[in-house]
């Protein structure tokens, strides 16, 4: 395992669509292993292929409660309800934050590294999560859905209040 470099907004890896992934390969285990290594090390909660300059589909995306780690290869949401509106940052945007709103339920159809299909479901901050991890796929950015980044006393305040909760 080997920690990548995560590219920051500007650079055109973050604006192409991702080819899919057909060959389950050693390659595709060492990115796989990569990203988890990156994405703990950077603090995140899910990290695309493109973000390390790979234009493949695949991502990982941490749990927010279990903690462990989600490996998805060519994934596509299969089914949304809900909305929610809250902060969301990006590891290719550092340091910032703004407010976008996703579905608050979205159920993922994937691969895993072998290439076997597995459905996964999340709620709340893992569907914003899914939502945001796979638009990168597709290179798209948080940031198209904002009108502003929140200031630093607006951020402070949105964490302070999902802590009381
Ligand atoms: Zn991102």
């Amino acid at each position: 395992m080997a920690l990548r470099k995560i590219v920051e907004q500007g650079e055109d890896c973050l604006k192409k669509v991702c080819r899919p992934v057909t060959e389950f390969n050693p390659r595709l285990v060492s990115l796989l292993d990569d990203l988890l290594e990156t994405l703990a090390e950077a603090g995140g909660a899910g990290l695309a292929a493109p973000q390390v300059g790979v234009l493949r589909r695949a991502c990982v995306v941490m749990d927010d409660e279990t903690e462990e780690y989600i490996e998805l290869v060519n994934p596509e949401i299969v089914s949304r309800s809900g909305e929610q509106t809250g902060p969301e940052g990006c590891l290719s945007v550092p340091g910032k934050w703004g407010l976008v709103t996703r579905p608050q339920y979205v159920r993922v159809r994937a691969q895993d590294r072998n290439g076997d299909w597995f459905e996964v479901e999340g709620e709340g901050l893992l569907a914003r999560c899914f939502c945001h991890e796979l638009e990168h796929l597709d290179g798209h950015l948080y940031t198209e859905h904002i009108d502003r980044f929140l200031t630093d006393a607006e951020v402070e305040e949105y964490f302070s209040r999902e802590e009381e909760t």
